[in-house]
């Protein structure tokens, strides 16, 4: 039987936290009191995470596992775990117990009322480093001012979609994936429950600055032209300012011939401003165009190695 509810958690490197996870879900999910799976999405752990979820597998058939052939980062795994969710309701949580699982029960609620996507809005963050605080806060205002999408502040990808919002995005082919935009961009009724973002149960965060980095750089190129904008603005004031600035050079070089040699320090200064300023455009211009470069690659956006939980190959025929 097809299952009603579909839970991704997606993992990497969790073996501290897995089982307890799994726990957790299971004894919430057997609350709501109707069919379920929870879907494992393993993204290239190193660790024995997915050799746990393979044992739960067997005793267990409401848990299932996809496994990557190598670390295809976050918001890929949470794609392929849309990809390979059959219930009528999918909802997206952490592995780390961040999110309560228990919030999953009250977006059920408002699913039930008729809404097609129950984002949970972040009200605290608990044990998380004033560094990351501090930039994802920034991040959310700055892509809010940014995109005309409207993407919710202060919300991760914990959210329960619905079949057909779920159907919508699988059809969104792109490869730099900001899963929370996909979302908001796609419409339909939405709307949020709020909670506290608990602290990691153990283990740390898998998300180091690099990741974060790029995180934010998807984010806003997914959804913005407004830094290539920026770009021709500033191109645009730095010829307009050299236009008068050769005015200038040039008033000095008829009128006070004398004055004219000791421009050294300015020629350098002005140099060295203006190429720093052109290179740091140029390197806006090609992380776009790095992005429309892989995305003419072409390639698909995970590999799976395994997949572990299902019965038959019709179940998995639904990719
Ligand atoms: N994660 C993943 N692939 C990665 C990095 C993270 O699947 O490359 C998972 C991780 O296991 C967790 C979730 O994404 O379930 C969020 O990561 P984390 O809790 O480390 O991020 P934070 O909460 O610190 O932002
Ligand atoms: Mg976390």
């Amino acid at each position: 039987m097809k299952a009603r509810y579909s839970v991704i958690v997606p993992m990497f490197n969790e073996e501290q936290v897995i089982s307890h996870t799994y726990e957790r879900l299971k004894k919430v999910m057997d609350e709501c009191g109707d069919t379920y799976e929870l879907v494992f999405v393993n993204d290239g752990s190193r660790d024995r995470s997915a050799q746990m979820i393979r044992e739960i597998c067997e005793r267990d058939e409401h848990v299932k596992l996809i496994d990557f052939s190598r670390n295809f980062g976050h918001q890929v795994a949470i794609t392929a775990g849309m990809d390979y969710a059959e219930g009528q309701a999918v909802v997206v949580i952490d592995a780390d117990l961040q999110d309560p699982p228990e919030v999953i029960l009250q977006m059920i609620e408002k699913w039930k009322e008729g809404y097609d996507v129950v984002y949970a809005k972040r009200l605290k963050r608990h044990g998380e480093t004033m560094f990351k605080k501090v930039t994802a806060k920034l991040f959310y205002r700055l892509l809010s001012s940014m995109t005309s999408v409207d993407i919710p502040t202060d919300t991760g990808d914990f959210r329960l979609i619905d079949r057909k919002v779920c159907d919508v995005l699988r059809g969104l082919k792109e490869k730099n994936r900001y899963v929370r935009g996909l979302v908001s961009w796609v419409g339909f009724k939405q709307t949020m429950v709020e909670y506290e973002r608990e602290e990691r149960f153990a283990g740390e965060t898998k998300y180091p600055l690099k990741k974060m980095i790029r995180f934010a750089l998807d984010g806003i190129t997914s959804f913005s032209h407004k830094p290539l904008k920026i770009a021709t603005y500033i191109g645009f004031f730095l010829s307009f300012s050299s236009f008068l600035y050769l005015f200038f050079v040039l008033f000095q070089r008829i009128f006070f011939t004398s004055w004219t040699v000791p421009g050294w320090a300015s020629i350098v200064g002005v140099n060295l401003l203006f190429n720093g300023i052109v290179l740091m455009l140029l390197g806006v211009i090609g992380e776009y165009i790095g992005r429309i470069y892989d995305e003419s690659k072409d390639r698909p956006l995970y590999i799976v190695s395994e997949t572990k939980g299902y019965q038959n190959e019709e179940q998995l025929d639904r990719r």
